[in-house]
């Protein structure tokens, strides 16, 4: 053994509880945590549960503040579903049932607008579905006001056809919400694949370009990259009812 390694070896453990010492003095993180406001906690979390159910539970685990904030109704509220199937196949956990029940105690809107679609679509509650979107919708989710307006669409009510065609149109106003609906469409597209879509008021398809030649848009005619070119509210919404039809599963 070389002579001194032994008290090298003692002096070793100090050196290290020195460095250990000064990397708690700069992680320290955890307790500086509690001087974060708890309101600007809980809407940094709403952030992360907005993107990211994982990233939220992860967040959770790792201490005692985080904890307690992700518990809060704000959290919920935002919570992103996107690791949960819209239509489980095999029955929840107790934990998962207890997470969905709270999601909708805090009035997440994503959950309100799945359960307005598969009310819809399937055709098991029709009656019911707009109010689960309508409460969406307050909560500004786009998605929920873009299928009222589809059901309204397809209500075979010339009246509710005509308002849906209105808030079509004014849904697609926004640059930003147009952006935005490329997102819902292929999103409520996913979701039809994925139910058993019976709802007989979808196997009629209505028209709602008031004019004869229908603008001479061709029958198929489904483009909302050219969108722009259209100025005709009833067009417009006769692309989104052929996108839709075309999103269906083949019966
Ligand atoms: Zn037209």
């Amino acid at each position: 053994m070389v002579k001194g390694s032994r008290n090298l070896g003692r002096a070793t453990p100090a050196i290290l509880r020195s460095q250990s010492s000064k990397i708690m003095k700069r992680a320290a993180p955890a307790s500086n945590i509690e001087n974060i406001p708890r309101e600007l906690l809980i809407e940094i979390l709403s952030r992360i549960a907005k993107s990211s159910f994982t990233d939220i539970h992860n967040a959770k685990l790792s201490c005692k503040d985080f904890h307690e904030a992700t518990e809060d109704t704000h959290v919920y509220r935002h919570m992103s579903l996107d690791d949960f199937p819209l239509v489980p196949w095999n029955p929840l956990s107790e934990k998962q049932q207890s997470f969905l029940t709270k999601c909708k105690e805090c009035q997440n809107p994503e959950i309100m607008y799945r359960q307005g679609v598969l009310d819809y679509f399937t055709g098991k509650r029709p009656e019911s579905a707009l109010g689960h979107l309508q409460r969406a919708s307050n909560a500004n989710h786009i998605g929920a006001l873009y299928v009222t307006c589809i059901i309204l669409l397809f209500s075979g009510d010339d009246e509710l056809k005509a308002a849906g065609v209105r808030s079509m149109a004014f849904l697609k106003k926004s640059n930003n919400v147009r952006r935005k609906l490329k997102e819902h469409r292929d999103k409520l597209k996913n979701m039809l694949m994925r139910m058993w879509v019976e709802n007989p008021a979808l196997r009629r398809r209505p028209v709602c370009c008031t004019r004869r030649d229908n603008h001479r848009r061709k029958r198929g005619w489904v483009d909302f990259d050219v969108e722009e070119d259209v100025h005709c509210e009833g067009c417009s919404a006769d692309c989104e009812i052929r996108f839709l039809a075309g999103s269906l599963p083949q019966q």
